[in-house]
């Protein structure tokens, strides 16, 4: 079968996310001795979509965008994930970055399948007019490919909140409506019928799934030392609400660098300090150093909030935490991952782990289809059981079956996605 194929030659040693995706998959099919033309299914997106705009910016000029659309599998529902804007951003990481939508939404229990858009520009260059037209360019250009029963993004690297009441305001004006019907993108401004602590609530779930490991292990949080890559949306209210949990973060890293202090970094005055340069380099009270040394800090606890693929081989056995919270999607390359395991550090996987934005979209899904609103309490109070729920499930399942946390989220979601397909039936 070509499909299967194409899963056995991709190269483990390679370190981008979709060969990463093909590994996991390849070793829970095995684990769950899935047939072949059902490993074919789940290995392949069920719909990729390229596209090309070439919109004029406010300064005249022409801009050439390459984007992406990913409809990897929607058995358990329509497909959901953000739309990622970065200057390198290609379909295969899309591809990979769908898969593993399919797998989160699966495994944190929401009727959604999984999707990924991308758009390939550098969001840093542009100016807030030419972000904004460049958005609804590429909204437009996608217009078929999104609706509440097919595909609803929302934010990824390097998009936000105010992009998607840009998607919003598109969809709605191209339908000469006020508003749409039913929802069409989650991770909206609030005004706009987004959620309220959606913003907050990849973030918070890392923390949440890292307290429960601290739980398990014994790690007691008001005396952990915490290191965190990447102070964007996720990194940034993961380190927030670590220290609010009375950690300690003593190093932090961004595009433009790494600081460290080692008797703990005020994390507010920190935001404050991105908030104004654009960066975490020249905060005061701490001392400048390196990415890859924020990644070997001496900490209790390492979360990679950034990109993929940050953890390799190269790496692996310099790092110090006992406990490694995948903010970010796919931080860690397969033979990284099979080092770390075999040092006895406890990983909490990416589609457990970052799983809390998409449990908040699908509430905002549900409240703007139902015309409702819930409160920041009733969302936190959701999400925190949730998460700690799912935790619990996958935690026990791998020591029952003698499996790492990935393995276990991995066979657990696949699992679900198997017996969906199988319920529909196989024939169209
Ligand atoms: P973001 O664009 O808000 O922030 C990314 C941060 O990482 C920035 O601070 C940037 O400077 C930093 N960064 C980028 N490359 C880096 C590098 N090589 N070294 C150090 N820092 C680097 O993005 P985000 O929304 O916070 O997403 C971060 C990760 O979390 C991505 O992998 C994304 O797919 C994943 N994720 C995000 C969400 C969400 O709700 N935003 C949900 C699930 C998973």
């Amino acid at each position: 079968m070509i499909e299967q194929q194409s899963i056995e030659n991709k190269n483990t040693n390679n370190s981008d996310i979709l060969t990463t995706s093909l590994y996991n998959l390849r070793q829970s099919a095995g684990r769950l001795e899935l047939d072949d033309h059902i490993i074919a299914r789940i290995a392949e997106p069920k719909e990729k979509i390229e596209i090309t705009i070439d919109p004029i910016l406010s300064n005249g000029e022409t801009a050439h965008v390459k984007a992406f659309v990913v409809r990897h599998n929607d058995v358990l529902g329509p497909a959901k994930g953000g739309i990622r804007m970065t200057n390198s951003v290609t379909m295969d990481d899309i591809v990979g970055l769908s898969m593993e939508m399919t797998w989160k939404t699966s495994l944190i229990g929401v009727p959604f399948g999984g999707g990924k858009s991308g758009i390939r520009c550098d969001p840093a260059s542009l100016s807030p007019e030419a972000r904004e037209i460049i958005i609804r360019s590429f909204t437009r250009g996608i217009r078929r490919h999104i609706g509440p029963e097919i595909y609803i993004p929302a934010p990824d690297m390097g998009t936000n909140e105010e992009d998607m009441g840009h998607v919003r305001d598109c969809i709605a004006y191209s339908n000469g409506t006020s508003i749409t019907k039913g929802c069409f993108v989650t991770g909206k401004p609030v005004i706009l019928g987004g959620i309220v602590g959606r913003r907050e609530a990849t973030g918070k779930g890392v923390i949440f799934t890292t307290l429960a490991a601290c739980e398990k292990i014994g790690i007691d949080i008001t005396k952990a030392r915490i290191a965190v890559q990447g102070f964007g949306n996720v990194g940034m209210i993961a380190a927030a609400w670590a220290a609010k949990s009375g950690a300690s973060v003593i190093a932090v890293s961004d595009i433009t660098g790494g600081i460290i202090n080692e008797q703990g970094l005020d994390i507010d005055a920190l935001r404050e300090h991105v908030k104004e340069t654009s960066g975490v380099r020249g905060f005061q009270d701490a001392t400048e150093t390196t990415n890859n040394a924020v990644l070997d800090a001496p900490c209790d606890i390492l979360i990679p909030a950034a990109t993929q693929s940050q953890i390799t081989k190269t790496n692996a056995d310099k790092i110090k935490a006992k406990i490694i919270a995948e903010g970010a999607n796919s931080p860690i390359t397969p033979d990284a991952d099979e080092l770390l395991n075999r040092r006895g550090i406890f990983i909490i996987p990416d589609i457990l782990c970052n799983a809390g934005g998409v449990f908040v979209s699908f509430l905002e899904y549900t409240q703007e289809t139902q015309r409702e609103q819930m409160t920041y309490e009733q969302v936190e109070q959701r999400l925190r059981d949730r998460m700690v729920e799912k935790f619990d499930e996958v935690y026990n399942y791998s020591l029952e079956k003698h499996i790492t946390m990935r393995q276990a989220a991995m066979d657990i979601a696949v699992g679900k996605v198997v017996e969906g397909i199988y319920s529909r039936g196989l024939l169209p």
